[in-house]
């Protein structure tokens, strides 16, 4: 048996540093809350190599007395708080005194702050937590706090940050999240020396534009709803805007930012049969909840929070959402092309698309159990996926049905082909051998196209650049947050760029996975360029693609691991006729 041991102070420290200062985001994120609670009206955040050379956030706030500044490098040392009771109304972002020795814990920190009543400035320093030196000195009023070669004395720490690029966008998301909580603030970011934004102080309209870019800004609908103990106002994306990749919500409660399933779930909710397939919700929300209803201390990073009736916050959220979804004016559907001869479309009223549906899903219910095959001998045998490897055999095209499905004949029986997964997979193989042969063909654009980068997808710019071009396009940064796009791959040409590209942006900023950054946009420019479910095809379009996937290495299923055919052999439809 071991001896049990108290740990050292500076050990401890840093274990209970890992619990708050993650990621140089982490630590972005606690020095801007700090600004904000000392009620400055300009941040300035200053960031070297994705934050691990530098984090410099300097504010215009109140700053601290020479006899307080020592004590804000102290564990549980806060200003913000004086009792137990006072977690209860806790009206500041920060309310541990813990954030500042953290820091300091894991990096070499340097504090430089001045009160405006008081001549003197103060500079206080920590390296990895040691004993802080502190000076007076010349400083200007408000502070400025310095953290370098974060997690320089906890390698291990270093080993589970992501890229560079992937860092700075989790920094930019930090300061963006905290940005639209605080409008009334103005917001400058720098990397390397250079702006990536500046957000001038607005009103919260405003400010959304600036976060999100205008053209977005404009793509989402007010929301309000609720009242008196649970009040929530914000912006849904109206359906026909939704994101093609992920749900993205930008949460606060009682102005705080915060990350919540629960709340996600609502936002969600409030969109059920409202977003098209494979699209997911972009929410702003912001809740005022009384302060009995709710507990923000149960997060290392308050990340988090607890509300104490779950159900009476996500029915509120849910509703306002979807109200704001249904206001006249806020949903458009976008039908697909209507074709002579076709099953109609739905319509684009809300109503009429209902009955509709309403129609067709009873019809083929009725429809569904004349057709359903009787189990012969107790066993009805299911379709079966395609179980071949390699090439696909020769098939017959016979037609769409569902608008979804292709129906062929196989020398053996019949197939039926999901029009969407096989071309992404016609597609994604395409582009790939495109790429690794090099032999890429592009289409120049008639005029290049410039698109506003938002500060997310700017931060995947290194990334994006040169697997954009293994891929076809020709894109160059122009000047600020802007990119000029000159060509496109020849497959997508049809397509609008601004849309490829944001996509293409987007699918990089996601979780990587170890995946390289060509493949991956590869392939989200497949999936995104496919046919969808839906999409009326002529029968030279369903020809064409049959014929593709015939020529496809791997033509039984999706990148995403779905099928992209199922298979009704001889022997099953003998066995369902009864004819053996
Ligand atoms: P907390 O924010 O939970 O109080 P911190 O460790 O983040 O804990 O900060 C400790 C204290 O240092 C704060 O309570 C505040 O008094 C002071 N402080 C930190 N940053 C600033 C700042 N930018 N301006 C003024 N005071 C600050
Ligand atoms: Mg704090």
């Amino acid at each position: 048996m071991g001896r049990i041991r108290v740990l050292d102070r500076v050990v401890a420290d840093r274990i209970a540093a890992g619990e708050v200062v993650e990621r140089p985001a982490s630590v972005v994120k606690e020095l801007v809350e700090n600004s904000l609670d000392a009620g400055a009206q300009t941040i300035v955040i200053e960031v070297e190599q994705a934050g691990l050379r530098l984090i410099r956030v300097g504010d215009d706030g109140g700053g601290m007395d020479p006899d307080d500044a020592p004590l804000a490098v102290q564990r549980f040392a806060t200003s913000k708080i004086a009792s137990a009771d006072d977690l209860e109304r806790v009206a500041t972002y920060g309310f541990r005194g813990e954030a500042l020795p953290s820091i300091a814990a894991v990096s070499r920190l340097d504090l430089m702050t001045r009160s405006p009543g008081t001549e003197a400035g103060t500079r206080v320093s920590v390296e990895g937590g040691g004993a802080a030196m502190v000076r007076a000195a010349g400083a200007a009023p408000g502070t400025v706090v310095a953290v370098a070669d974060l997690f320089f004395n906890t390698p291990a720490r270093r080993k589970f940050l992501r890229s560079p690029a992937r860092e700075f966008a989790l920094i930019t998301d930090a300061v963006q999240r905290l940005a639209l909580a605080a409008p009334g603030a103005t917001f400058r970011l720098r990397h390397e020396g250079r702006e990536v934004f500046v957000y001038p102080a607005a009103i919260p309209e405003e400010r959304l534009a600036q976060v999100l870019g205008r053209d977005l800004a404009e793509a989402m609908t007010a929301v309000r709803g609720g009242g008196g103990e649970i009040a929530v106002r914000g912006w849904a994306v109206r359906p026909e805007r939704a994101r093609p990749s992920r749900q993205l919500d930008y949460l606060n409660v009682n102005g705080r930012p915060i990350q919540s399933r629960m709340l996600s779930r609502a936002v969600l909710q409030g969109y059920t049969e409202l977003l098209p397939v494979g699209r997911f919700p972009l929410a702003v929300i912001f809740l005022e909840v009384a302060p009995h209803l709710l507990d923000v201390n149960i997060h290392p990073r308050k990340l988090e929070v607890r509300f104490t009736d779950d159900h009476r916050v996500f029915a509120t959220v849910a509703r306002a959402v979807r109200e704001a979804l249904l206001a006249p004016g806020a949903v458009r559907h976008v039908s697909p092309l209507v074709l002579p001869g076709e099953i109609p479309a739905p319509a684009a009223g809300r109503e009429e698309w209902q009955a509709e549906t309403i129609r067709t899903s009873s019809g083929a219910a009725a429809l569904g159990s004349a057709i359903e095959p009787a189990p012969v001998g107790g066993v009805a045998e299911a379709p079966a996926l395609y179980a071949g490897r390699g090439r696909l055999p020769p098939l017959r095209l016979i037609g769409q049905i569902l608008r979804t499905y292709l129906l062929a004949e196989a020398a053996d029986g019949l197939v039926l082909i999901d029009q969407h997964a096989a071309h992404e997979r016609v597609v994604y193989e395409r582009l790939w051998r495109e790429i690794a042969t090099g032999d890429v063909a592009a289409q120049t654009l008639a005029v290049p196209q410039p698109i506003e980068l938002n500060p997310a997808e700017a931060g995947v710019l290194d990334e994006f650049l040169p697997a954009a071009a293994a891929l076809g396009f020709a894109v160059e940064p122009f000047g600020g947050a802007t990119l000029l796009v000159r060509a496109v791959p020849a497959a997508l040409a049809r397509r609008d760029p601004q849309d490829l590209i944001r996509r293409a942006l987007d699918a990089l900023a996601e979780p990587a996975d170890g995946d390289d950054a060509r493949r991956r946009l590869a392939i989200a420019t497949a999936c995104h360029t496919a046919v969808r479910a839906g999409d009326a095809l002529s029968a030279p379009e369903m020809e064409v693609l049959l014929r593709d996937l015939t020529a496809t290495e791997d033509p039984y299923t999706c990148f995403h691991g779905r099928p992209t055919m199922v298979w009704v052999s001889r022997p099953a439809l003998e066995r369902w006729f009864l004819r053996k």
